[in-house]
């Protein structure tokens, strides 16, 4: 197949990212039997890349704020994004697999444009995120080790959270009504963008 019919209309009515089409396929060295795909946007990231940075847990994302790349660990291989929209995705299965993957993050690119056009005077969220410590995100949960989440303490949980390998809505009693404080707490350290993006 020629790499020009590899494009892929993904959002018709995007307010920014349409379609991805693949330039470059090649074996992936991180993992034998699968590949890796270098892919083009049909638009730049320039201008929504900080916002887009801002919304993944700080253990799960690397953002080189003065080149504006953002490479990613997760769904089990490493994507970079570049400002002029060309990414790189690892291991992966195929090219339809890939696209699945890519059809994701198009959403949050869009979501990331729409919010740096509300015109808001927006914070740097990764940078935010990146001065939060788990000791910061226990002082805010409910303190009790009682494991519902799955996890032995919630200092763990604190640490997992900020790892991205857990989320907020899994510390089910702190949604509870007498840890309305907890849930106040955590809204004034993070505020209701990084909020959602731990998972409150
Ligand atoms: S469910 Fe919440 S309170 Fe219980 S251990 Fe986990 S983080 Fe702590």
């Amino acid at each position: 197949m020629k790499m020009e019919e590899l494009k892929y209309d993904v959002f018709k009515d995007g307010p920014l990212v349409k379609s991805v089409s693949i330039t470059k396929i090649s074996p992936c060295m991180a993992e034998k039997g699968r590949i890796k795909l270098a892919m083009q946007l049909d638009s730049s990231l320039e201008e929504v890349m900080p916002i887009f940075a801002g919304k993944f847990p700080p253990g799960k994302v690397n953002y080189i704020k003065h080149k504006k790349i953002l490479t990613l660990n997760t769904h089990n291989r490493v994507i970079t994004f570049f400002p002029s929209g060309m990414i790189n995705m690892m291991n992966t299965k195929d090219p339809e697999e890939g696209i699945e993957v890519i059809t994701e993050f198009m959403e949050k690119i869009n979501q990331s444009y729409l919010e740096s056009e509300s015109g808001e005077d927006r914070e740097d969220l990764s940078e935010k995120l990146s001065k939060i410590g788990p000791l910061n995100i226990y002082n805010c949960l409910p303190q009790t080790n009682c494991e519902e989440c799955g996890t032995a303490t919630c200092m763990a949980f604190a640490m997992q959270l900020l790892s991205g390998d857990n989320t907020l809505d899994q510390c089910k009693p702190l949604f509870e009504s007498e840890n309305k404080d907890k849930i106040k707490c955590l809204k004034e350290l993070l505020g209701e963008e990084l909020m959602k993006t731990l998972g409150g």
